[in-house]
């Protein structure tokens, strides 16, 4: 909820005495009174101040109180503001004010009668912070609405990629079963099998994430947390990713602690979050790279770094690419089928598991380091 704005009110009376009577009959909490001895003043205080109502003394020297509410109405910053003209006697009401239909208008005669002065007051402030509730809500209803927009345009490409990105092993694997039907070489087949067999993985993992992801949103992912030790979860996640680091003839070095590190976590999502990190160090990383695993004990947590001597991070993309379908534009080619959601998984993996999760890179072809922490128990 957003703190109500101070409502600020507008006193003209040439007579110091009179500015200081209305401002104890109408001041309360939450209003702020400004007071001005002359039109000029009033102006002045206009120029700057948002205001719900101007009380004008019809009677004063130089600037009278309707030529005030003339130039009031003239100005498109102050033309909708109510006016309550303070007047000395009926013979004032005769004169003419043009300007009613830009704001609501009304005439107190003086001696004031305060109960009638501050009920009168009290409508316009009313209306005035009703505006402002309206204008507030507008505002994020615009924003809800944009935010929605930006969301079905996301969803929207999201469907045109996945539907590109399963046509392609779909494909092969129709391909490759085609082959296998026909009479061909033993040696053949086997190849066909090993391709058939990685199209297959690759697109169980691509589902496999999809509905981890759709799971963690709508937060059906319960964590089977037990007590684990860490270098049990790094050896499934290097276990899991080896295979990719060979792929690309990455040297590959881990540095764990010779000490158990003990956690509160689900095994199988600690090894997921680490193995997704070395799967895209390995598939960002030209041929012949290097990836380091390393953790060490902080405090009360754990600090697990992976690092690359890849492609590297844009500054600008840094902060984005934990966003569900974020990927860095030119990396695309290298993005082997994938759509841009490991990232947000494992983001809200760590999450789940009160850990942090950031993201350091020189830029272009400068490697990146991917940095986990997770709460230890002892
Ligand atoms: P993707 O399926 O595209 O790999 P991710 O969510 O895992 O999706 O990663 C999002 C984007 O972050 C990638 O498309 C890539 O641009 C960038 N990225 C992730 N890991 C690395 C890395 N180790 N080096 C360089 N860029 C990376």
């Amino acid at each position: 909820m957003i703190a109500e704005k101070p409502i600020n009110f507008l006193l003209v009376d040439d007579l110091e005495e009179n500015l200081l009577a209305l401002e104890a009959l109408l001041q309360r909490d939450g209003l702020t009174c400004l007071k001005a001895r002359s039109g000029e003043e009033a102006l002045e205080l206009l120029l700057t101040h948002e205001v719900a109502l101007a009380l004008l003394d019809v009677q004063m020297p130089g600037m009278d109180g309707f030529e005030l509410a003339e130039f009031m109405r003239g100005s498109e910053r102050a033309r909708h503001i109510p006016i309550i003209f303070l007047t000395a006697g009926a013979a004032n009401l005769q004169r003419r004010f043009r300007g009613y239909e830009a704001g609501a208008v009304d005439f107190i005669q003086k001696p004031i009668e305060p109960n009638v002065l501050r009920s009168k007051a009290a409508v316009f402030f009313d209306l005035h912070q009703q505006r402002q509730q309206i204008e507030r809500q507008r505002d994020e209803l615009d924003a809800a609405a944009q935010a929605l927009r930006r969301a079905d345009r996301h969803k929207d490409n999201f469907l045109a990629v996945l539907a590109h990105e399963l046509r392609n092993p779909v494909a092969a694997l129709g391909g490759g079963l085609h082959l296998l039907n026909k009479d061909i070489p033993p040696e053949r087949a086997r190849d066909i099998r090993v391709r058939m067999d990685r199209m297959l993985s690759h697109l169980s993992h691509l589902v496999d994430d999809l509905l981890d992801v759709s799971r963690v949103s709508q937060g059906k992912i319960s964590l089977k947390k037990e007590r684990i030790e860490l270098g049990d979860a790094l050896r499934s996640a290097i276990e899991a990713s080896q295979h990719n680091i060979d792929a690309g003839s990455h040297r590959f070095d881990a540095d764990l602690p010779d000490e158990a590190i003990w956690l509160d976590a689900d095994h199988t999502r600690v090894a997921q979050i680490v193995a997704n990190l070395l799967n895209n160090a390995a598939k960002y990383t030209p041929p012949g790279g290097e990836i380091t695993l390393t953790a060490r004990r902080l405090d009360a947590e754990v600090e697990i770094r992976v690092t690359d001597t890849g492609v590297g991070i844009p500054p600008a993309m840094q902060s984005r690419i934990f966003e569900i379908f974020a990927q860095v534009e030119d990396h695309l080619t290298k993005a082997q089928g994938g759509l841009g959601i490991g990232l947000a998984l494992v983001k809200q993996l760590v999450a789940l598991h009160r850990g942090t999760i950031e993201v350091e890179s020189a830029g272009e072809h400068l490697g990146s380091t991917f940095i986990v922490r997770l709460p230890t128990i002892d």
